[in-house]
C-alpha cells in the first residue's frame, strides 16, 4: 500500500484558498448567468470544488478591462514590468508546495512531477523577467546612403491566450510572462478541466504587482461560444493557442476575418529513434522520460518507438523491466510514478489503441489494460512489434503506452520518424556525432532531443512544424510573438550639410 503524503485538512486548504470567480479588471466575481463548473480530482472522482461558467458576455468584459488597461501597462518602464514579473516568480516558488498539490488535485500528475512543474513554469517568468529589458531595435544606413532606418518594436497589444490541461501552470506562464514582459495586456482561458492552477496564478500575479485588467480570467464549459467574438473583435490583437490540431486549425479559421496574429503550439507525434550504436542506459533511461513523464499526457510524449532491428530485444527486455517497476496511483501518494489519466474517454483511447495494434500482430509486454476502481488509471504498458498501418502510430496517445516497431538503416529510420504529418519533437540516440548532425538537418521536426528525452526549457525556442504549430514560446524569440516590428526611415542626416 502506498502512504498518503497530503492530508485531508492540507487539500481543503489548497483548493479553499483558490478564488473561484472569473477574473475581470482586478475584481472576482460570478459568471453573469451564475452557473458553475465543477472541478474533479480524477484520482477519485470526486469534486473538489465549483469555479465561474463564463457567459459570452463576460469573455467580452474581459477584453474590454484588457483593452482599457492596453496603453497604460504599454507605457511602464520595461524594468518595472521586469520587477513584477521577477516578484511573481519569487512568489511562485515560496508557494511552490501549494501550487503543485493543488495541480495534481485538479489534473492527477504525480506530486514530484507537479512540483517539477512550478519549476519548469516559474522559470518561464524569471526568464521573460529577464527579457524584459533586453528588447532591442536597430539603426542603420540604407544600402542607397540616401537614409537610416530605424526598426523599433512595441507591444501587439490585448491577446487571447487559450491553454490546455495537461501543464495547467507552464502553458499559462509560458504565454504569460513573454506577453507582460512585452507590454501586452490579456484575457487567459484556461482548460475547463484545470481552472484552479491558473485562477490561483492569477491572485498571485495581482499580488506581485500586475496592475487591474493587465491579466483577466475567464473559465468556462463554453470555449467556443465565449471565444470566438473574442477572436472575432478588432480590438484583440493576437491569438496565443496551446491545444490540440483540431481545434488550432478551427481557430486559425475564426482568426483569418481579422488577420490575426496568432501562435499555435498544437499535438504532436513524436518518434523516439534508437540506432545500433546507442548508448542502450541513456536510450532507456531518455525513454521513461519521454514517455511517462506525465502520464504519457504530454505533446512531446514519445509517440512511436522506432528501434534498430539489431538492438530491439534488449532494448524491449530492459523498458518493460522498468514498466513493470513503475508504481501506479494517486499523485499525492508516496512513491507513485503514474497517475490517473485526465477521464474516461483518455482511458477508453488508450485501450482502443492498444487493442488495434494487438490485432495488426503486435505482441503486449506488459500492461494494457484500464485499472478497475474509482479513478481513471490505464497500465503502464508495452507493446512490441507494431505494424504500419496500426493507428497508434498515427495517433497521439496521450496515455501510458509505449509502442516499438523496428528499422534496417538509417533512411529507413528516418523516413519512418518523419512519416506524420506532426512535427514538434524528435528523440535520437546514437553515439555518431555526424549521424546526428544528419538527423538534425533532416528530420522534420522543430525540436531534436539528441540522447535526452526531455527539451523543455524556458531558455529555449519551444515548437512545431508542420500540423504541430506555428511560432516558438520561450528563448530569445518568445517575447517576440508580443511584439510587433515597425520600421522608420528619415532622411540622410548629412544631406545638404
Ligand atoms: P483541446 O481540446 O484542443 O483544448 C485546449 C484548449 O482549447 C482548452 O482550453 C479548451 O477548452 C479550448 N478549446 C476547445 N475548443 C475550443 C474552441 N472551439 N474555441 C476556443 N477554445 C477551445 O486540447 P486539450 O485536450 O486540452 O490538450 C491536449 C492537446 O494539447 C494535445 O493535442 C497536445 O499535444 C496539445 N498540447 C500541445 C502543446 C504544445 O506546446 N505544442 C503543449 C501541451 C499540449 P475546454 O477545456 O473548455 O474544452
Amino acid at each position: 500500500m502506498s502512504r498518503p503524503v497530503v492530508t485531508a485538512a492540507e487539500r481543503r486548504r489548497v483548493v479553499e484558498a483558490v478564488p473561484t470567480g472569473l477574473f475581470v479588471g482586478g475584481s472576482w466575481g460570478p459568471s453573469s448567468s451564475g452557473d458553475t463548473i465543477d472541478v474533479v480530482d480524477p484520482a477519485t472522482g470526486e469534486v473538489l470544488v465549483a469555479v465561474a461558467d463564463a457567459t459570452p458576455a463576460d469573455g467580452l468584459r474581459a477584453l474590454d478591462a484588457a483593452v482599457a488597461a492596453q496603453d497604460a501597462w504599454a507605457a511602464t518602464s520595461p524594468r518595472h514590468r521586469s520587477e513584477v514579473l521577477r516578484r511573481a516568480f519569487d512568489l511562485l516558488m515560496q508557494r511552490r508546495d501549494d501550487f503543485a498539490l493543488l495541480m495534481t488535485l485538479e489534473m492527477g500528475k504525480p506530486l514530484d512531477e507537479s512540483l517539477g512543474e512550478v519549476t519548469y513554469g516559474g522559470e518561464f517568468l524569471r526568464w521573460f523577467s529577464e527579457e524584459a529589458v533586453r528588447v532591442s531595435g536597430r539603426y542603420g544606413t540604407n544600402p542607397e546612403g540616401t537614409g537610416r532606418t530605424t526598426v523599433l518594436h512595441r507591444p501587439v497589444g490585448p491577446c487571447l491566450l487559450i491553454t490546455p490541461w495537461n501543464f495547467p501552470l507552464a502553458m499559462a506562464t509560458r504565454k504569460i510572462a513573454p506577453a507582460l514582459a512585452a507590454g501586452c495586456t490579456v484575457v487567459v482561458k484556461p482548460a475547463e478541466l484545470t481552472p484552479l492552477t491558473t485562477l490561483a496564478f492569477a491572485a498571485l500575479l495581482a499580488e506581485a504587482g500586475v496592475p487591474d485588467g493587465v491579466v483577466n480570467v475567464v473559465t468556462t464549459l463554453s470555449a467556443n461560444d465565449v471565444c470566438e467574438p473574442l477572436i472575432r473583435d478588432p480590438r484583440l490583437r493576437k491569438l496565443s493557442f496551446t491545444g490540440s490540431t483540431p481545434v488550432g486549425s478551427t481557430l486559425l479559421t475564426q482568426a483569418s476575418e481579422q488577420v490575426l496574429r496568432t501562435s499555435m503550439e498544437l499535438g504532436g507525434n513524436a518518434p523516439f529513434v534508437v540506432f545500433d550504436d546507442a548508448d542502450l542506459d541513456a536510450a532507456v533511461e531518455g525513454a521513461m522520460q519521454a514517455k511517462f513523464r506525465n502520464v504519457g499526457q504530454a505533446c512531446t510524449a514519445a509517440n512511436r518507438f522506432i528501434v534498430h532491428e539489431s538492438v530491439a530485444d534488449e532494448f524491449t527486455a530492459r523498458v518493460v523491466e522498468r514498466v513493470r517497476g513503475l508504481r501506479v496511483g494517486a499523485g499525492t501518494d508516496d512513491g507513485v510514478s503514474v497517475g490517473p489519466l485526465i477521464d474516461d474517454r483518455a482511458v477508453d483511447k488508450a485501450h482502443r489503441l492498444v487493442r488495434d495494434a494487438v490485432g495488426r500482430g503486435a505482441v503486449v509486454e506488459t500492461g494494457g489494460h484500464p485499472v478497475d476502481g474509482p479513478g481513471t488509471f490505464f497500465e503502464p504498458t508495452v507493446v512490441s512489434g507494431v505494424a504500419p498501418g496500426s493507428e497508434i502510430l498515427t495517433t497521439e496517445i496521450f496515455g501510458p503506452v509505449l509502442a516499438i516497431s523496428t528499422f534496417h538503416d538509417e533512411a529507413e529510420g528516418v523516413r519512418l520518424a518523419n512519416d506524420t504529418e506532426f512535427g514538434l519533437v524528435a528523440y535520437a540516440f546514437t553515439r555518431d556525432l555526424a549521424r546526428g548532425q544528419r538527423l538534425a538537418e533532416r528530420l522534420q521536426t522543430g525540436m531534436l532531443g539528441l540522447n535526452v528525452g526531455v527539451v523543455s526549457n524556458a531558455s529555449a525556442p519551444f515548437g512545431g512544424v508542420k500540423s504541430s504549430g506555428l511560432g516558438r514560446e520561450g528563448g530569445a524569440e518568445g517575447i517576440h510573438e508580443y511584439l510587433e516590428t515597425v520600421y522608420v526611415l528619415t532622411p540622410d542626416p548629412f544631406a545638404g550639410s
